[in-house]
């Protein structure tokens, strides 16, 4: 059997990872300010996070979720305390995608509508609904496209008003920073404007903080800078640093029923164990204070190369704009100096989404091997 081929891949097949390192068959080492998307939070292959799963696998892996697992409201006490959010409720999932999925299916549940508003340039997934309000028709297939999501300008507060005013929106949902989109970040007082427009007319409002939460941006969740509470909040990519495993946490007015939500997979032994692994650790090696130390360091010291157009970010989510297309230097970044980075739909932009555990001599490896290949680029 072939694989379906959807994926464009580098020419790289790693074996080996330990904190912001990978090594591939022929033992060449990678710098990785990609984190795999987003997803490696605690860096690869953390000790207390291979300990804890290790122990966990012998013991008990997975059952379904008609057995009580303690795991389970271990993670939810943890993630409450972390996060802020401990009078919210947890729904555990296996995705971003499905956590999004299923934010927008409890919010029309809720309050029995069924328009969804997003922004431009989102991206929240690539199931029916998720997909559907994503902003890129090259990945809506028939079947998924729809009336009921409607996708709007981004920071435009004035535009939502209009919209909601119609009193028919079951919720409105805008990623806490934009990833895919290219680094983009909503103004709080877009995010005060969408909560405040929600409470007035019946909606709800979904953070998705699938890529910008778990302590990304220097804040436990990006949205979380401008002071408002979303009534869902979704997670997953860095939640369990690489363990598939997402979630949804749910205002307590929310009120669940039996068979309301479902998921086979969702907070099973080992996606909960990996997501308190990486919970202890982002506590107790405080990195979310690294990834805001670190991160402005970095952008600091991308903000003083000429070449750069524009730096965005908060903590370690950073994009930064070239003058034209950039992918030939994330290749020379990769094939040269070993450097893995994220691209996003913006042609010109590259996007940094490292472990939070990253180190500013790391942040100095990358300015210097940036500067190389941009010299030699232009000069060409
Ligand atoms: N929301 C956001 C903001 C994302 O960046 C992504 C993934 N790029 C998703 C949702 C979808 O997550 P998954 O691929 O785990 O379904």
């Amino acid at each position: 059997m072939r694989l379906f081929d959807v994926y464009p891949l580098f020419n790289i097949e790693p074996v080996k990872a330990e904190g912001s390192y990978l090594w591939d068959k022929n033992g060449i080492k990678y710098l990785d300010l990609y984190g795999g998307h987003a997803v490696i939070s605690i860096g690869h292959s953390h000790p207390h996070y291979v300990k804890l799963l290790s122990e966990q696998l012998s013991k008990i892996g997975f059952y379904s979720n008609s057995v009580k697992i303690p795991l389970q409201e271990e993670l939810a006490n943890k993630l409450g305390e972390l996060s802020g959010y401990n009078n919210y409720q947890l729904f555990l999932c296996n995705s971003g995608a499905e956590a999004n999925e299923n934010a927008m299916k409890l919010a029309s549940f809720h309050n029995g509508r069924k328009k969804i508003i997003a922004f431009s340039k989102s991206f929240h997934g690539r199931t029916s609904a998720a997909v559907a309000a994503t902003d890129d028709p090259a990945i809506v297939a028939p079947l998924n496209k729809t009336d009921n999501i409607l996708i709007l300008p981004f920071n435009d507060a004035a535009a939502l008003e209009e919209e909601m005013k119609k009193n028919d929106i079951a919720a409105v949902i805008i990623e806490g920073i934009q990833g895919v989109g290219g680094v983009n970040i909503p103004s709080d007082e877009f995010l005060r404007h969408i909560k405040i427009f929600c409470d007035k007319y019946g909606a709800l409002m979904i953070a998705d903080e699938v890529q910008s939460g778990y302590g990304r941006s220097g804040k436990f969740f990006a949205h979380q800078y401008s002071g408002v509470q979303p009534h869902i909040i979704t997670i997953a990519k860095g939640m369990g640093n690489g363990f598939p495993v997402a979630g949804v946490l749910i205002h307590p007015d929310i009120q669940p029923r039996h068979s309301l939500l479902g998921t086979t997979f969702g907070g099973n032994y080992l996606a909960c164990t990996a997501a308190i692994a990486v919970l202890d650790v982002i506590k107790k090696e405080d990195l979310i204070q690294n990834a805001w130390v670190v991160g402005n360091y970095m952008m600091e010291q991308l903000r003083k190369i000429k070449a750069i157009k524009a730096v965005r970010g908060l903590g370690l989510m950073i994009g930064f704009d070239l003058e034209g297309p950039c992918a030939e230097i994330r290749k020379q970044l990769l094939n040269e100096h070993h450097i893995f980075t994220g691209a996003s739909s913006n042609k010109n932009n590259i996007r940094i989404l490292p472990a939070l555990n990253l180190k500013k001599e790391e942040v100095d490896l990358f300015i210097n091997s940036l500067n190389k290949v941009l010299t030699a680029t232009l000069v060409k």
